[in-house]
């Protein structure tokens, strides 16, 4: 093929009609006579969602945004006949009237580093044969041949990788208690239940790249001795769940999961098991009782999943991203990913970037990136020459950040420091019109909701927090009203049982940290 047009195939592209432009390129390129010249292939997400649907035409990389099919024949007459670009579809940087050409120029993706994200827009993620044509299955296939399952999980305990869900906890340290357990029968979760408001990080990778996540939970069953793996992904995923099935058919097809892989002698397998969309299955215990065919409750710790996990073997959960790093840590070596990051964060960090920002998309920095860089450089900055006030990360398990710490590094350990927390990868900016006791009481209003309700701080203390909030936001807050927000909040904190409730008081608490004043206001305007 001399051309190629890469059409966004990721959801947020696809609910704007991307799918009706593929269909025009090719009943326009057939019509033409371009069809065994040009090639047009669905990739996944390219990151900046709010210029979609976006369409890339190689060799040129002309970076056209808000495709319709109506701007298709256009396109063909003049680019891929005629060879000329055609500038008004070009995408045009926000505040930047200089019009730019490719990827590469466009002031979203100057500061980003793709690794997690390398493939997403790059491959048809319904062909294997793009996912080998990019080095997939290599680190499989080194890992089998070159390296015991020890020397595997030195490789990822050099990388410095840590969990991409929220935690943090480092990948080879799991591992390891995984590969140490005895039992006849191991497991490796993918954990895709990716449940936060506004994210979408596990979704785009899952959609983009699936093989890199069937060829990372492979590695680790070789490594901690697992023959079979489970990805755990939500029903409302279904683009998702469709290309994650064609991926394990055709891995399968061609040797790379089942018996003997690469004629080692290894054998391992994945499955898909669809969640219902109950956040609380994002924990990891919950999550094994999920699978089990149980309610989705959580289960008390220890015994650890690495230990007694699901059907109680011994079993390592890795969240998406996490796992999406793998292979190419394997193949470019721990030092390469080692050198991207902070001293105690490694690598790069996934964010759904959403709320008051100009650019909403999918953004992949280096760990150490400050948010300001992550707002105006990469974000484009507020809309309507508004100010920023706030950043919500890490969705309802997260905190606020205020104005006054947007130079924040951000990091695992620079967030916990300043009462937010990574989570997975939400981050939802928020201007001077938004009332911070109202994101607040969103947030506990979602966590209220999705308490499972096993423990009495989470299920109680959570909606007594809640009743409190609508009444400080209805005007009509008590004094001491915010002293028993911050009491309740510490106890539930402490006595919860599981993550969900030991963090669903933190929006609340770092708002209350950083905007006490407007809780105090609305007290003081009591009507
Ligand atoms: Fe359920 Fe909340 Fe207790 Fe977790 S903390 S077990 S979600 S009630």
């Amino acid at each position: 093929f001399r051309s190629h047009v890469l059409v966004c195939g990721g959801t947020g592209c696809t609910s704007s009609g991307s799918h009706k432009v593929i269909e025009k390129f090719e009943e326009e390129l057939k019509n033409k006579g371009l069809d065994k010249e040009v090639k047009v292939v669905r990739t996944g997400c390219f990151g900046l969602c709010e210029a979609g649907p976006i369409v890339i035409v190689y060799p040129e990389g002309a970076y056209y945004n808000r495709i319709t099919p109506a701007d298709v024949p256009e396109i063909v007459e003049e680019h891929l006949l005629k060879g000329r670009i055609v500038e008004h579809l070009l995408h045009k940087p926000h505040g930047d009237e200089e019009l730019v050409t490719t990827l590469n120029e466009i002031n979203f993706y100057k500061k980003q580093t793709r690794v997690a994200l390398r493939n997403c827009g790059v491959i048809d993620p319904e062909k294997i044969d793009d996912y080998i044509g990019f080095d997939g299955y290599k680190a499989l296939g080194k890992c089998l041949t070159e390296y015991t399952p020890e020397q595997v999980i030195d490789v990822i305990a050099k990388s410095g990788l840590r969990g991409r869900g929220g935690g943090g906890f480092p990948t080879a340290t799991k591992w390891k208690f995984g590969a140490s357990a005895k039992a006849d029968q191991k497991y490796v979760i993918c954990n895709a239940d990716e449940g936060d408001p506004g994210a979408f990080m596990d979704r785009s990778v899952l959609e983009g790249d699936p093989h890199s996540v069937l060829e990372a939970m492979a590695i680790a069953g070789y490594a901690i001795g697992a023959s079979q793996g489970y990805v755990y992904v939500r029903a409302e995923y279904p683009i998702a769940v469709q290309r994650l099935q064609i991926a394990i058919d055709q891995a399968r097809e061609y040797g790379l999961l089942g018996k003997d892989i690469f004629g080692t002698g290894f054998d391992f397998d994945v499955e898909i098991r669809l969640g219902a969309g109950a956040f609380v299955c994002g924990e990891e215990t919950a999550l094994m009782e999920s699978i089990e065919g149980k309610r989705g409750e959580p289960r008390p710790k220890p015994p650890f999943p690495a230990n007694k996990g699901l059907f109680g073997k011994p079993t390592i959960v890795n969240n998406v991203e996490t796992l999406a790093n793998i292979p190419v840590i394997i193949n470019k070596g721990p030092e390469w990913f080692a050198s991207m990051g902070t001293e105690k964060s490694k690598g790069t960090k996934v964010f759904a970037l959403g709320g008051k920002i100009v650019n909403t998309g999918l953004v992949e920095i280096p760990m150490g990136t400050s948010l300001r860089e992550i707002i105006y450089d990469i974000g484009g900055g507020i809309p309507n020459g508004k100010k920023f006030k706030a950043a919500q990360t890490g969705g309802p398990s997260g905190g606020c950040i205020p104005a006054s710490l947007i130079d924040t590094k951000i990091d695992y350990d620079n967030l916990l420091a300043i009462g937010s927390m990574m989570g997975s990868g939400g981050l939802i900016v928020m201007d001077e019109d938004n009332c911070m006791v109202d994101v607040a009481r969103f947030f506990l209003d979602f966590t209220v909701d999705e308490s499972c309700g096993k423990c009495t701080p989470c299920r109680v203390g959570t909606k007594r927090m809640l009743e409190i909030l609508e009444r400080i936001v209805a005007g009509k807050g008590e004094e001491g009203d915010i002293e028993k927000l911050e009491e309740l909040g510490e106890a539930i904190k402490d006595g919860a049982l599981c993550g969900l409730g030991k963090t669903a008081p933190n929006p609340v608490l770092s708002t209350i940290k950083y905007f006490r004043d407007e809780y105090e206001a609305h007290i003081r305007e009591k009507r």
